[in-house]
């Protein structure tokens, strides 16, 4: 019997090497587990397509079957949100809007009444470089085409934009247009204040943390289960694609949106015509490449991305400066403008 035996002196240092050893690795077994149960729940990544471009949404949550019902639940509530802000669709609620301008104030629901409440004050905000009756302007330019519309027609639309023809009743919850054809398009502020209703609905549903992309406009909150933040890629204007990134950055509870002059464009004799139009001239705003803000909610984000693109990086920066949000413009040939406080951002 082996417990019997004895164990001669020469063995014995042996012996002892391997408890020594065993144990090391019990001890290493040990650590590793603990560091792994530090992983908080699962991840869960679902992708879509809703409001014209991919939605991607991750969530970090105990159970999976949870998870998978609340990103379902977003997923019902964005293209609900779409189907009601859809500019192209003559059955939208914006449609509804839009027809009865210069005719009759609308009766509209609490989501309209938010979206047109926060655009109005993101006007006021970049003194109307951003502003969502630019519609009558975007409608002349088709970037499939690639056409320049006609410089009467320009001239015509021009007439019929300014956010401070919309009058809005919050008391009788109507929404009125002021002059006959005038026209909302909620392209530029949309998608924002959907990842907002997204994390809304997924910390109601008891998600630890998630990440809401929906196309450049990205929201998170929480740390991945790994305990790390997330991290997003702004990519370079004039790189090959999205996978081509110029910067990563963490972002932790806020939000993040991106605009540029290379989403929807066309290039005619050397020049860049693109889907971010000023509204003091009805044309493209200059062509400087793409500018990321940084906020506590996406539709800010989203919104001031597309007006602080219209200021251009001078004037645009110095808003956000003044507004104490982060925002950094990468330009056609990599120059930067930026607020300078981007926590952990690293260029490549
Ligand atoms: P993307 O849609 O590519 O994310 P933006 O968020 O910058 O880009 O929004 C651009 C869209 O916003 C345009 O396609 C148009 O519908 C609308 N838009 C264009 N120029 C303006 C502007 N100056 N103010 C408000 N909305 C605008
Ligand atoms: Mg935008």
């Amino acid at each position: 019997m082996i417990g019997l035996r004895k164990i001669k002196p020469a063995n014995r240092d042996n012996v002892r090497r391997q408890l020594y050893l065993a144990a090391g690795l019990l001890l290493c077994l040990f650590i590793f587990s603990i560091l792994t149960s530090c992983e908080r729940g699962h991840l869960l990544r679902k992708t879509t397509i809703l409001m014209d471009t991919i939605v991607t949404i991750t969530v970090v949550s105990d159970s999976r079957l949870a998870a998978e019902e609340a990103i379902e639940h977003v997923f019902k509530e964005l293209k609900r949100l779409e189907d009601s802000f859809n500019f192209y669709s003559e059955e939208s609620e914006l449609s509804m809007i839009n027809r009865n301008a210069g005719i009759r104030p609308v009766k509209v629901s609490e989501d309209m009444m938010d979206i047109l409440k926060k655009a109005i004050y993101v006007s006021q905000l970049t003194g109307g470089a951003f502003d969502i009756t630019t519609g009558p302007i975007t409608r002349l330019w088709d970037f499939h085409k690639k056409d320049i519309p006609d410089e009467r027609k320009i001239r015509e639309a021009l007439r019929l934009v300014g956010y401070k023809n919309i009058i809005i009743n919050e008391r009788n919850s109507t929404v009125f247009l002021k002059k006959k054809g005038m026209l909302i398009d909620l392209g530029g502020i949309a998608k924002g204040y959907g990842a907002d209703r997204a994390i809304e609905i997924l910390k109601a549903k008891g998600m630890k943390a998630a990440l809401v992309a929906i196309a450049g406009d990205i929201r998170a909150y929480g740390f991945k289960n790994n305990g790390s933040p997330w991290i997003i890629g702004i990519r370079a204007p004039r790189g090959k694609g999205d996978d081509d990134l110029i910067a990563t950055l963490p972002l932790k509870d806020s939000a993040i949106s991106t605009s540029g002059d290379y989403e929807r464009f066309f290039i005619k004799d050397g020049k860049r015509y693109h889907h971010i139009l000023n509204p003091v001239t009805g044309y493209p705003a200059d062509s400087t490449g793409g500018v990321s803000v940084i906020a506590d909610a996406g539709y800010l984000t989203d919104s001031l991305a597309t007006g602080v693109f219209v200021l251009g990086p001078e004037k645009g920066i110095d808003l956000l400066r003044k507004l104490n949000l982060k925002g950094l413009f990468i330009t056609e040939d990599g120059k930067r403008f930026s607020t300078g406080d981007i926590n952990g951002i690293r260029f490549k």
